[in-house]
């Protein structure tokens, strides 16, 4: 009889596991993949790492382990991030309780027992107390429905499904569907290797030099020698690592400024671009004069004035969909062997068995790479047959969108925890902050239980009404609402539109859940 089943052994799945133990609590992790590492272990494209810095994107619930660690880049390749996660997994013991290759497809609560009977697809049968969800955000891959895919006598890939040997496109002629954060990180080395490249965009996306170099030896010195300090800085911060901030209105300083100012941005690199000024999600006009600033430099970059025409993002507003991170992006549509085809006009009528068509004309290719994102943030969780009180279906529970009380539990649902569930600031932050905020919130909140000898906890439905309402408000209070995004459920077709994450700041959430817990669980039914 387990205390508690996890799914999934990303960081997410493997802290819970960690955490649930030092509570003295038993508890089993279900991993479809065959070795930890979530996303870092499916996604293997080439070019694939990280967009927030190294020396933040890690762990900080040990510190020998943060102190003992070291990432070699400013911005880790996946390769090492996810030796980091097997380092992880074999320096905690972890693995005796991690099943691999075994994916859970239904999870039932029995009110006769207040347990959940979890169901694998190896045919396991288990109960346990609390059922943690620690599925990820972005891992269930999509293929778009493109028709006469069957009939393609190339190979195709997705990003988000690499194969675990690597693939190499010397001398071969590649077609990439799709110009997200992974089109642009592969895209560059694709084109180094491929014969020939064609990129076949839809929306073309504003994208930021990553500025990627070997990590700074006396940076790695400062950093560590006041880890607790900067770590306690990025739980308080907006987005869950420390960038410098302004207070200001873009509109309100002279342009001249405000240029010297995106310049400097730019130079330095990443993702703090959207922190230059206090407005540049909350202001059309703000945001113009950013994106104007993006335009320029695209520009500037791309020799052929028609591509750089293509690769300008206008339709949306430059931050609202996640903001890229590339390095060599833009000026890879400079070589010759590499083609921008615009989808957007005339929309890819079918994959034929050389290639692709559209608008007319086929594009013959011997490799398809999917670069087409994921069923974001709901997807791996409603792959799951999710069954609470009364046999209520979470399927049937969000068909209209999420509902969730602080992106962490769901009303109808006792014992059953989401980790950096929708409602929860999560992808809008640096992952493994937001990821250990919520195993430990989820660890004391067991541990209370267990304190009061109390057999379940339930959000209210009042309180997950007022949580989704404040969501939803400040969500539209920004510019985000107006890009057709994954934020949004918009890159699936059907998928109802709603702003997913919460935008009020990993500190400020934080606080909130904090003091949810202090008031005996505000919000919640304590059985
Ligand atoms: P995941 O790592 O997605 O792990 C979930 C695991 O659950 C998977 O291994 C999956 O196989 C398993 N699973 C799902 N359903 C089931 C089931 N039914 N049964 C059994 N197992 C199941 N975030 C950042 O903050 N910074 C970054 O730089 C960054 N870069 C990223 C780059 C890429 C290419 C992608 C796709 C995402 C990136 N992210 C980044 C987001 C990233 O997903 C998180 O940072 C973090 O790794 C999520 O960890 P997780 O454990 O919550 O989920
Ligand atoms: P994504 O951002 O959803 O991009 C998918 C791309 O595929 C978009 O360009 C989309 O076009 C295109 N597409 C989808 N369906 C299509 C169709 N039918 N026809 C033509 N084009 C189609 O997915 P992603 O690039 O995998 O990134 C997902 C998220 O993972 C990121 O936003 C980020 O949070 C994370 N990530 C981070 C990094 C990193 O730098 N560390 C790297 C990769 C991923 P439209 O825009 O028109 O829909």
């Amino acid at each position: 009889m387990l205390d508690a089943v996890i799914v999934g052994a990303g960081f997410a799945g493997m802290y819970m596991l960690h955490k649930l133990r030092a509570l003295g609590l038993t508890a089993r992790v279900f991993e479809a993949g065959t070795g930890v590492g979530g996303t870092w272990y499916w996604n293997r494209y080439p070019g694939a790492r990280c967009d927030v810095e190294s020396m933040d994107y890690s762990y900080s619930f040990s510190d020998e382990l943060q102190q003992e660690w070291r990432w070699t880049e400013r911005y880790a390749a996946q390769p090492e991030i996810l030796k980091y996660a097997n380092h992880v997994a074999d320096r905690f013991d972890l693995r005796r309780d991690i099943q691999l290759e075994t994916r859970v497809t239904r999870a039932v609560f029995d009110e006769t027992t207040s347990r959940w009977d979890v169901e694998t697809d190896r045919g396991d049968r288990v109960s346990a107390r609390f059922c943690v969800m620690a599925t990820g955000c972005l891992s269930d891959a999509q293929v778009p429905d493109f028709e006469g895919l069957d009939s393609f006598e190339g190979t195709w890939y997705h990003t988000g499904r690499w194969p675990h040997q690597g693939v190499d496109f010397t001398g071969r002629r590649v077609g990439v569907i799709g110009t997200g954060s992974s089109a642009i990180q592969s895209i560059p080395i694709i084109a180094k290797q491929a014969r020939h490249l064609y990129v076949f965009q839809r929306t073309p996306n504003y994208s930021m030099p990553a500025q990627n170099a070997p990590l700074d030896a006396e940076y790695e010195r400062r950093v560590k020698a006041a880890y607790a300090d900067f770590r306690r800085q990025a739980r308080e911060s907006r987005v869950g690592f420390v960038t410098e901030r302004s207070g200001d209105s873009a509109l309100a300083v002279p342009a001249a400024e405000r240029e010297r100012e995106y310049e400097k941005r730019w130079s330095r690199g990443g993702l703090g671009f959207s922190a230059a000024y206090a407005d540049l999600l909350m202001s059309k006009d703000a945001n113009d004069t950013a994106a104007d600033f993006f335009r320029a430099k695209i520009r500037a970059i791309v020799r052929d004035p028609a591509v750089a025409d293509l690769l300008c993002p206008t339709s949306y507003p430059l931050g609202t969909k996640r903001l890229c991170v590339d390095t060599g992006y833009y000026a890879t549509f400079n070589l010759d062997n590499v083609t921008l085809v615009d989808v957007r006009k005339q929309p890819i009528e079918v994959i034929t068995p050389k290639g692709v068509r559209t608008g007319g004309v086929e594009y013959a290719v011997d490799d398809l790479v999917f670069a087409t994102g994921f069923d974001a943030m709901t997807g791996a969780l409603l792959n799951i047959d999710i069954r609470g009180r009364g046999g209520r279906r979470l399927d049937a529970e969000w068909a209209g969108g999420p509902r969730t009380y602080l992106g962490l539990t769901v009303e109808g649902f006792p014992n059953l925890f989401l980790i950096t569930g929708p409602g929860s600031p999560s992808v809008l932050s640096n992952m493994i902050v937001s990821i250990e905020q919520h195993v430990d919130w989820i660890a004391d909140c067991m541990s209370h239980l267990r304190a009061r000898d109390l057999a379940t906890i339930e959000a209210t439905l009042e309180a997950q009404e007022a949580w989704v309402q404040h969501v939803n408000e400040v969500g539209h209070m920004t510019l985000y609402p107006l890009a057709p995004s994954w934020y949004m459920g918009a890159n699936i077709p059907g998928k109802p539109r709603v702003f997913m994450p919460y935008i009020g700041g990993v500190g400020v959430y934080r606080q909130k859940c904090d003091e949810v817990a202090a008031k005996d669980y505000e919000g919640f039914a304590l059985r």
